[in-house]
């Protein structure tokens, strides 16, 4: 496989936490290898006529319950990135200790040039197909890039339709049809909290420290409500239509429900990549994978990189920014409040029994932050940056899930 798959950088930290725990190598391969991959396609009818779309689920582990993650709708995805989102889930789950393994989905497609009634058509059939591979039990999935609270609500009438009432079947659904209050904002929420968290470890105050951020979507979005409200300063921020900055603060709270960014009237444009690489406290890269890579990591002002994405820093990055004494809070730890939140939503689908938004926000917060300490001891004891610490945890409790199974004999 070769050094730009995003499946093996993922599975070189995997390897590296299992010599360091010193597990057998042959449950280091089992772990790593995803366990069911399903490619679909997708015939939609425009009134261009048909195009027929790549559809993906890869289930990577079912060793700590059922497997548990989202669909993404992006030109881009293809079956390695799928594979390598996957087992981040896998990896994610674990550390955060919710009773999930790992797998994730996608469609090949640019989501901004569907119609809602193709977008609906798209998730259907996605549903349709997998059937036999999905439910409450098996494989949940949940929101990504591309897709929301309405393509979950279409997944579960689709699931209802072939199985019946089930709504834990898919989790990011809309608040008014078994969703969660709360979970919207949860994956935002957990990145700015760890924002907070990381400055307060480090000596630093969080009042009026400056913030920098890619992505203005349900993640990015949320995390910059989130630190305006705990009193950071966001200097910068873009999404696909561009960036602005302010050095002196955007307000975001008067932005927040805009559609893109390029409706807000402001004289200080950036580029979308450029905000990466202003100089500010905290940098968090909230939208695509790759994008801080071996061209641009020396151009990194940031003293803290807050992994709102998944896979935003590539490994060679990744040592590169390390040797620069910049400290980095990994994906898996810095945005597990989504699948944080969406373990809430679905137990609250089991029990027929909601919670309110405070008691959800209160049980989001102190899980992220017992995730947060356990991340920072273990990175004491080993004496590892923050990424290895999570995938020691990470790697531990699915080997040891894996073997006291008795998948191997
Ligand atoms: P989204 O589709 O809601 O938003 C994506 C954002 O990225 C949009 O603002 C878009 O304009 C922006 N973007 C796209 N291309 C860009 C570019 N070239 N430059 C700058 N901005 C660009 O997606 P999301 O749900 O917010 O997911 C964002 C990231 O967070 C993904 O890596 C996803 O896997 C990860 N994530 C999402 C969740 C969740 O609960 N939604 C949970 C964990 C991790």
């Amino acid at each position: 496989m070769s050094s730009h798959s995003a499946y093996e950088e993922v599975n070189q930290r995997v390897r590296l936490a299992g010599e360091i725990l010193n597990i057998d190598s042959g449950v280091i391969q089992a772990i790593t290898a995803c366990e069911r991959e399903v490619v679909i396609s997708i015939p939609l009818h425009r009134e261009s006529g048909i195009d027929v779309l790549s559809g993906y689920r890869v289930q990577h582990s079912s060793a700590r319950g059922p497997r548990k993650g989202g669909i993404r709708f992006h030109q881009d995805v293809d079956l390695d990135e799928v594979r390598a989102l996957a087992s981040l889930m896998t990896w994610k789950t674990a550390l955060i200790d919710v009773p999930f393994g790992g797998a994730k989905g996608g469609v090949t497609v640019d989501s901004s040039k569907l119609l809602p009634i193709e977008k609906e058509e798209v998730i259907r059939r996605w549903t349709r197909t997998l059937i036999h591979v999905l439910g409450p039990n098996r494989d949940i999935p949940a929101p990504d890039m591309g897709t929301d609270a309405q393509t979950m609500a279409w997944l579960m009438d689709e699931f209802h339709r072939l199985e019946g009432f089930q709504p834990a079947c898919v989790t990011g659904k809309p608040v008014g049809l078994f969703g969660a209050a709360g979970r919207e904002e949860a994956t935002g929420r957990g990145v700015a909290q760890i924002a907070a968290a990381t400055l307060k470890e480090n000596d630093r105050k969080v009042k009026g420290a400056t913030v920098a951020i890619q992505g203005f979507g349900n993640v990015g979005r949320y995390t910059a409500l989130v630190c305006q409200e705990l009193g950071m300063n966001v200097i910068a921020i873009s999404d696909v239509t561009g960036g602005i900055f302010n050095k002196k603060g955007i307000d975001i709270k008067a932005i927040f429900d805009v559609k893109n960014l390029s409706e807000v009237s402001t004289d200080e444009r950036i580029g979308a990549a450029d905000v990466l690489e202003v100089e500010c406290d905290v940098l968090i890269p909230a939208a695509l994978g790759g994008v801080i890579n071996e061209s641009n990591a020396e151009k990194i002002k940031a003293e803290f990189v807050i992994e709102g994405a998944n896979q935003p820093i590539t490994n060679a990055a990744d040592q590169r920014l390390n040797s620069m004494g910049i400290m980095i809070v990994p994906d898996i730890l810095a945005n597990s409040g989504g699948v944080m939140g969406s373990y809430f939503e679905w137990t609250q689908n089991i029990q027929q029994f909601s919670w309110s938004i405070e008691k959800f926000r209160k049980e989001l917060d102190d899980r992220m932050e017992q995730a947060f300490t356990n991340v920072h001891k273990v990175a004491k004891k080993h004496k590892v940056d923050l990424r290895t610490a999570a995938f020691i945890v990470a790697v531990g409790r699915v080997s040891s899930a894996f073997s006291v199974r008795g998948s191997l004999v």
